[in-house]
């Protein structure tokens, strides 16, 4: 079943290529007062030109107490830019200012809200070892996940 849905999928993407290549995609992903992200892991489709990140917080407390952001880089440089973050505090979203370890973040968010993104994909390696986390203090332990380009 998988094998014929490839192939489908590579008839329609040798049919419609350059509009295949020019293309925007969407992904979301929900955190929540209990520290967690709703996803362990995300895949991007290496095709896509931009994708459109949106992080919504589906919990109640303020972005002081249990606020999150979604932060992207390669997995190698998760921890110290986390560490670097909780130094530089919530007026910096909890990340060091103009670090360029960084390939994406979003602002931090509290409950009730959302923010988006969008992530230039070209950016991102085929098969690279990323991942994304949150940089609150102490919340990367728990709110990481894998992040695919495939
Ligand atoms: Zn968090």
């Amino acid at each position: 079943m998988k094998t014929g849905i490839k192939i489908l999928a590579t008839l329609f993407a040798l049919g419609l290529g350059s509009q295949v290549a020019a293309k925007t995609c969407e992904m979301s992903i929900d955190s929540t007062d209990q520290m967690t992200f709703d996803k362990k892991e995300m895949t991007v489709a290496a095709d896509c030109k931009e994708v459109k990140l949106t992080l919504t917080h589906s919990g109640k407390l303020a972005a002081n107490v249990m606020g999150h952001n979604w932060v992207l880089s390669t997995t190698d440089n998760m921890q110290a830019i986390a560490q670097d973050g909780m130094q530089a505090g919530l007026d910096n979203e909890y990340l060091k200012p103009g670090d360029d370890r960084v390939i994406a973040a979003t602002d931090i968010i509290g409950g009730g809200e959302s923010t988006s993104i969008t992530i230039d994909v070209s950016k991102l390696e085929k098969g690279g070892d990323y991942t994304f986390f949150c940089s609150f203090p102490g919340h990367y332990a728990l709110m990481k996940g894998k992040f695919i380009v495939n």
